[in-house]
């Protein structure tokens, strides 16, 4: 029978630990790393095994390369992870797999940290080859997932190896966190539960809104996305971002709603323009009347004001998706309105998430990027797992 372990009970004096993390960290043209936050995130897993008397084997890939492209090999982080680990020693094996990297792997010893490099250099990753997971699987004693933003890939690293792992397998630290925290919303949340649901497109969220739907108590919607909700009740929407083939399939949602019993809100007045620019002219109506000639570009003050009411009065908030045009500063206020409103609720109690590129990158413009409970880079594994989907990279520890 297999159990997954636990990494804070774990003792791994004298383990070879296999260690997959997400370094996909954005480098600039001279290969220096412009945002550390991924690798600084992977730290406690790593001094753990370190100070434990364990030694590592750090998995990860880069970029999406279309074979060995220097600019996504993984020896640009090397400089990088010897400082931030001071006295310990960081080895980087130009192959993942074959003699060298088998020998790099036998010969470093307790204490130190071999690097492989980019996994994705060999096509075998995506393909979830068990030849290449075994291989991987012969350098260690334990595996240690520590990526959650890969967990919804059927890759080899992410999903087959540590199936080769019968106990000595588990969490890293930050990816068992935020496992707990998506869980805290997906299973006996507090309630009142509020999902806010911006960006885009319906289309690329309407299976986390069918899903929610029957989860939460209030989905609030804004983006773009509001204008296919606004269009399909026979709202007058203008030039504002709709998409024709969902408009069938926002009405049933909003159906749906009513049979649930969800709350199910879409902005009451929006900041529209003539153009898709900062300097557009900016004019304020009711979003079923928008004229011909104004797009949607932003959620109003009435509807900040609604929405700021109910979160205040919500006791776990998900929030995906932006509520405007937010890297335009004439389009930005309804997004931070949100995000006020939901760091004001979490000082009074409420547990809070916020997930995706475009989020996140809104609250760090707006610099509230710590107020939250939990703050989660993993995108597509975020939506994913909101859409009820099992991640196979979290089946594979948990099996
Ligand atoms: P997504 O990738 O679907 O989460 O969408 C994020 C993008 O949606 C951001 O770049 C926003 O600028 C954009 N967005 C939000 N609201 C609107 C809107 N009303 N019209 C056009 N684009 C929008």
């Amino acid at each position: 029978m297999c159990a997954k372990s636990n990494i804070q009970t774990y003792n791994f004096k004298d383990k070879k630990v296999l260690v997959r993390v997400d370094y996909n960290v954005p480098l600039n043209d001279e290969f220096q790393i412009q945002d550390t936050k991924r690798i600084d995130a992977s730290l406690p897993t790593l001094r753990k095994i370190l100070d434990d008397g364990g030694s590592i084997i750090l998995l990860s890939h880069l970029g999406r390369p279309q074979n060995r492209e220097y600019q996504f090999s993984l020896k640009h982080l090397v400089p990088y992870l010897k400082n931030v680990m001071e006295k310990v020693n960081v080895y980087f094996s130009p192959e993942c797999i074959g003699e060298q990297a088998r020998k790099y792997a036998k010969d470093f010893k307790q204490g130190e940290i071999l690097l492989l490099e980019n996994v994705r250099f060999y096509p075998e990753e995506e393909k979830g080859d068990i030849d290449f997971a075994k291989e991987l699987a012969s350098y260690g004693d334990v595996f240690v997932h520590e990526a959650f933003s890969t967990a919804h890939r059927n890759h080899a690293t992410t999903a087959v190896l540590p199936r080769l792992f019968t106990n000595d397998k588990m969490f890293g630290f930050l990816m068992q966190k935020e496992i707990d925290s998506l869980s805290r919303i997906m299973k006996n949340p507090r309630r009142p539960l509020t999902a806010v649901l911006g960006g885009s497109k319906v289309s690329g969220k309407i299976k986390v809104i069918n899903n929610l739907m029957t989860k939460v108590d209030n989905i609030l919607i804004g983006g773009g996305m509001s204008f296919s909700f606004i269009k399909a009740i026979g709202g007058k929407i203008g030039m504002s971002l709709y998409e024709e083939d969902m408009l069938p399939i926002a009405k049933d949602v909003l159906e749906k709603a009513k049979e649930l019993n969800v709350n199910i809100y879409s902005s009451s007045d929006t900041i529209a323009a003539d153009k898709f620019s900062n300097d557009a002219r900016r004019e304020i109506y009711k979003s079923t009347e928008i004229p011909d000639d104004m797009a949607g570009m932003d959620i109003g003050l009435e509807t900040c004001s609604l929405y700021r009411d109910i979160l205040l009065k919500s006791a776990t908030i998900l929030w995906n998706g932006p509520m405007g045009v937010f890297e335009m500063d004439n389009f930005s206020n309804g997004t931070f309105a949100i995000a006020d409103a939901i760091v004001k609720a979490t000082e009074k109690g409420a547990f809070s998430l916020i997930g995706g590129g475009d989020t996140v990158s809104a609250i760090n413009k707006f610099h509230l990027g710590n107020k939250y409970n939990y703050v989660s880079t993993a995108g597509g594994a975020m939506l994913e797992y909101c859409e009820g989907k099992e991640l196979p990279g979290i089946q594979a520890i948990e099996e």
